[in-house]
């Protein structure tokens, strides 16, 4: 009756946080590491009969906790202490691993801190740095300080802070290996990604995934285990929140198989879209999140719609259009791209030649090319005088004999700030194809930028207005323009606007593909390849044309190679 409980649920649970922190630090084995951080969820979640379960030795009935977990557990709640923990910890004060959570911390850096300063806590290592003393430590640059003053300074809490929002590309490549993975993994049915990131929208600052499984703690526990995951922030019984060590934050719901597809349409899509469906489902006698069916088409044809694809399903007409008779099947998609449009090479800023874009492009099926290397004015992108230009035309002359498909001649030509284009009139007619594109002077005032591309629109060999608005996703605002104005005169004129794939751009947005669409405006979906790999940037082009409600027939690029060639003739 000597024994007393010195540790309560709280307590307890962030000791082995910590020990599954150190873990991961280490390196040592993610499995165990997600075991102890998982172990601090599930006490926390049973905080109220802990007592109960220690006392009556039965933790291992707690789902997720183990013998080994159990011992520690009743160990650090009888006495305060576990020897297995203290190895686990070994010299490093428990104060360090705030420090582990700053970017760029590992094992063998936050050691040198505190062997060589003495750093045993985030609050040291501050003082540290104000005194300039960290610099002196091996194996912290500049840059490397930099980022640790940058981290401190934010308020304290959250650790990592919110989610930072990154580019789709970005998430993209995470989210197909987990869901590959998890689709791998024992007991898991079907897996999709959910939220913004299957709509194809621009930026994400989570990945969410669904998936289905009569057994959740099986798919659970692949994401928790995964060894990319820095830490558990939530763990549920049928859910889990894990942030990456690149600090993306990652969901995880699981559903049954029954309700997959209801849970799979109620977690795509925006708000407004999901509010419209269960408006329809009532109005029907319905509510949406009980309603049956194998699939997400099934349902939707149980609230009297097509299926809208994913991409759509953002309250800005497509269930209006829905409901007038159109079934998305026309839709633009990869597989109706014929040709690779806004191609780089050697001759300015691109990695390679014209004959390894034109194979690249021959093995990805496509009947043709553009070539568009940049202009004299883009001298800080290798642009081509006329002389280089010209050089260019036999060695594509000889790519379109090798490779068996077309290439267009063609140029990027800046737009420049009166609105001129930067080759004389009687080049670019010698030209297949004509890109305008602006690169510089990005802050001129709205009436002089509404100037400057109008007057470039007006002009009269066709062309393809380039990357529109200027904008690098999270790096650069669109440039300001009258959109209404500049759409009117593109409607007006021999010219046509790229949706442009490359991840960082992805402009034409959506939100002006739209009303450019319903002018009547014809587009081309292009890569902005700087490289053979880069021609993979399709998959995004499409998706914003996609967004927009680009038709196969809205866009240019679908045609065969001589009605595109036709098409596009300056
Ligand atoms: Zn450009
Ligand atoms: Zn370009």
């Amino acid at each position: 009756m000597t024994a007393s409980t010195t540790l309560g649920p709280r307590e307890i649970a962030a000791r082995l946080r910590q020990a599954g922190q150190m873990l991961r630090l280490r390196g040592e084995n993610a499995f165990r590491a997600g075991a102890y951080e998982m172990g601090a969820e599930i006490v926390e979640g049973a905080a109220e009969v802990l007592p109960a379960l220690i006392a009556e030795d039965r933790l291992t009935e707690l789902r997720g906790i183990g013998p080994s977990l159990a011992a520690v557990i009743a160990d650090l709640a009888r006495t305060g202490r576990s020897a297995t923990l203290e190895k686990i910890m070994g010299d490093l004060p428990p104060g360090l691993l705030e420090v582990a959570r700053l970017p760029g911390m590992t094992l063998r850096r936050i050691q040198a801190l505190h062997d060589n300063l003495g750093i045993a806590s985030a609050a040291d290592l501050e003082g540290a740095l104000a005194a300039g003393a960290v610099e002196t430590v091996r194996g912290f640059g500049p840059a490397t300080v930099a980022k640790l003053r940058e981290a401190l300074a934010r308020p304290p809490g959250e650790g990592a802070g919110p989610p930072e929002r990154r580019v789709l590309v970005d998430v993209l490549e995470t989210a197909d290996r987990l869901v590959a993975k998890l689709r791998r993994a024992r007991g898991v049915d079907l897996v999709e990604v959910v939220g913004s990131v299957r709509c194809a929208v621009e930026t994400a600052g989570d990945l969410n995934l669904l998936c289905a499984s009569e057994s959740p703690e099986l798919p659970l526990r692949t994401l928790v285990e995964d060894g990319a995951v820095a830490t558990v922030e939530a763990l549920g019984p049928r859910a889990c929140r894990v942030r990456l060590t690149d600090g993306l934050r990652v969901t995880l719901a699981v559903e049954s198989p029954q309700r997959f597809a209801v849970a799979l349409l109620s977690s795509t899509g925006s708000a407004a879209h999901v509010a419209r469906l269960a408006a329809r489902a009532a109005a029907r006698g319905l509510a949406l999140e009980t309603l049956e069916g194998p699939t997400e088409a099934a349902l939707y044809a149980r609230l009297g719609l097509p299926f809208i694809p994913p991409e759509l399903r953002e309250d800005a007409g497509e269930i209006e259009a829905a409901d007038a008779g159109d079934d998305f099947t026309d839709l633009v998609t990869e597989r109706d791209v014929r040709g690779m449009v806004h191609c780089h090479t050697v001759h300015s800023d691109g990695r390679h030649t014209v004959a390894q874009m034109a194979a690249a492009a021959a093995a990805l099926k496509m009947e043709y090319l553009t070539i568009t290397d940049h202009s004299p004015t883009a001298s800080y992108a290798g642009g081509l005088t006329e002389e280089r230009l010209r050089d260019q035309w036999p060695e594509i002359a000889a790519a379109r004999e090798q490779s068996g498909i077309a290439i267009l001649r063609g140029t990027e030509s800046d737009i420049l700030s009166d609105g001129r284009l930067d080759f004389p009139d009687d080049v670019l007619g010698a030209l297949d194809v004509v890109i305008a594109s602006v690169h510089q002077r990005y802050k001129l005032d709205r009436a002089g930028m509404t100037e400057r591309i109008v007057r470039a629109m007006q002009h009269p060999c066709f062309k393809i207005w380039g990357h529109a608005l200027g904008r690098l996703l999270l790096r650069r605002e669109p440039i300001d323009c009258d959109m209404d104005r500049i759409l009117d005169t593109v409607a007006a004129s021999r010219a046509a606007i790229e949706v442009n794939g490359s991840p960082w751009r992805l402009d034409l947005p959506p939100e002006w593909i739209r009303p450019a669409r319903r002018r009547g405006i014809k587009f081309v979906i292009s890569v902005d390849a700087h490289s053979t790999s880069e021609l993979g940037y399709l998959r995004f082009g499409v998706a914003m044309a996609r967004r927009g409600g680009l038709r196969r027939s809205d866009v240019l690029n679908t045609l065969p190679a001589a009605d595109f060639a036709a098409a596009v003739r300056p």
